[in-house]
């Protein structure tokens, strides 16, 4: 029995681990969950569904309903809530399936504590990577990728990843991959959340429209992976079929494919190397049909070259686009500056920043707030209302 903890569980990612988990009540044990707060009902009923003994959110108001609806359970609140959960131990594998650089707090600390971490939250890898993965070299933990694309690798990898020439991303392309630059510039908040292969939360649905996504992506797969910026290439594949490929040195190309459905990356990082039966819709590939690879439209999604630019900088860079990222996401789903300024506020932020590296936690959150509060002001200036 497999003892396990997601801290964002009343998320798209955290829901569809609690499925697999469903699925498979004789191999796991939840025995934690996180949430931001924002669905306290959700949270009470997965705890009480899934007979979690300790319960982390940060919204102290709902940390105060859960105390009163779970009187039995232990439930822990803030940042601290969460930090303490995620580095208590209890678990096998941590599931870390929050959304944004918030995450990197609770992921440094299953990091130290040498257990598993599942990462779903590229957020996390992407500001704090070296952090991150100092913290698993030192404890011995684990870190397994969520992420399609890098399951995908890390799975094509296994025991060769010394003779890896590139690796290949693929990408949807979004919603809005065969609009004009013209049409980008008029997109609106709903139409940027309807994804045309993935159901996930709403940052990641618009980072994967502006190409913001598989950007955090190339940076996540540089260290996952060690492979330098110059052999991590992009290719939009509309399908979704293929979740990305490995081309090693003799010329030949080991990829992962399958339906697109996240629960089949998160059953294999809670369960690796064995894999679980799951009740996907097994693919057929007559009705596939046909596999496409095209290149990207650089000069009209300029938020994956600037994530290049940001990885090539290194240092403090890939935090700094981040925080922009995240901030200018959130302006616009308020609807306050338009879909093409979203990649204007990344680069002027990037462009007033001078690159230190990261060696503590605190630099990193220097960087971090210093970012957001220059992103904020761009996205004043570029606003539309
Ligand atoms: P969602 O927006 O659906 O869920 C986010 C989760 O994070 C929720 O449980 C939310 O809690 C929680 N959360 C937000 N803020 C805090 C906080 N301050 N403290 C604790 N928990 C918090 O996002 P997704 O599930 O789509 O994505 C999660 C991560 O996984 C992201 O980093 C994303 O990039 C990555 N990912 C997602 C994929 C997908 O298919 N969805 C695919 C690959 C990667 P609450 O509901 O209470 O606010
Ligand atoms: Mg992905």
């Amino acid at each position: 029995m497999e003892n396990v903890t997601i801290l964002g569980s009343t998320g798209s990612i955290g829901r569809q681990a609690l499925d697999v988990i469903g699925e498979h009540p004789d191999s796991f044990s939840v025995v934690g969950l996180g949430a931001g707060g924002s669905c306290p009902q959700l949270l009470l009923e997965q705890a009480r569904s899934f007979d979690v003994a300790t319960v982390a959110v940060h919204d102290e108001d709902a940390a105060a309903f859960l105390r009163r609806h779970l009187p039995d359970r232990r439930v822990l609140s803030g940042r601290a809530g969460l930090m303490d959960l995620a580095g208590s131990g209890q678990a096998h594998t941590v599931l870390c399936a929050m959304v944004g650089m918030e995450g990197l707090y609770s992921a440094l600390e299953v990091a130290r504590s040498g257990v598993r971490l599942a990462l779903a939250n590229k957020e996390a890898l992407v500001a704090g990577g070296d952090l991150l993965l100092k913290a698993c070299r030192r404890s011995g933990s684990e870190l397994i990728p969520v992420d399609s694309e890098h399951s995908a690798i890390y799975q094509c990898l296994q025991g060769q990843s010394r003779s890896v020439r590139r690796l290949i991303l693929t990408a949807s392309g979004g919603p809005f991959r065969d609009h004009s630059a013209q049409a980008l510039a008029q997109v609106t908040p709903k139409q940027a959340l309807k994804h045309p292969n993935w159901s996930m939360g709403p940052k990641i649905t618009v980072d994967s429209a502006t190409l913001a996504n598989k950007g955090l992506e190339v940076i996540e797969a540089h260290y996952l992976f060690s492979v330098p910026y110059e052999s991590i290439e992009v290719s939009v594949h509309r399908q979704s079929i293929v979740h990305s490929l490995v081309e090693f040195i003799d010329g030949s190309l080991l990829s992962h494919l399958g339906p697109p459905d996240m629960r089949i990356p998160i059953a294999y990082a809670l369960s690796a190397p064995d894999r679980l039966p799951l009740s996907v819709n097994y693919l057929e590939l007559a009705s596939v049909g046909r596999l496409t690879f095209e290149p990207v439209r650089w000069r009209d999604f300029p938020a994956l070259q600037l994530a290049y630019v940001a990885g090539r900088t290194g240092g403090s860079m890939t935090a700094i686009y981040n925080a922009a990222n995240e901030v200018a996401v959130a302006e616009f789903l308020a609807d306050r500056i338009a879909f093409t300024s979203i990649a204007r506020v990344i680069e002027h932020v990037m462009e007033q920043h001078d690159s230190v590296p990261v060696d503590t936690l605190e630099t990193l959150t220097a960087c971090d707030d210093w970012a957001r509060s220059c992103a904020l002001k761009e996205a004043g200036r570029l606003s539309n209302v």
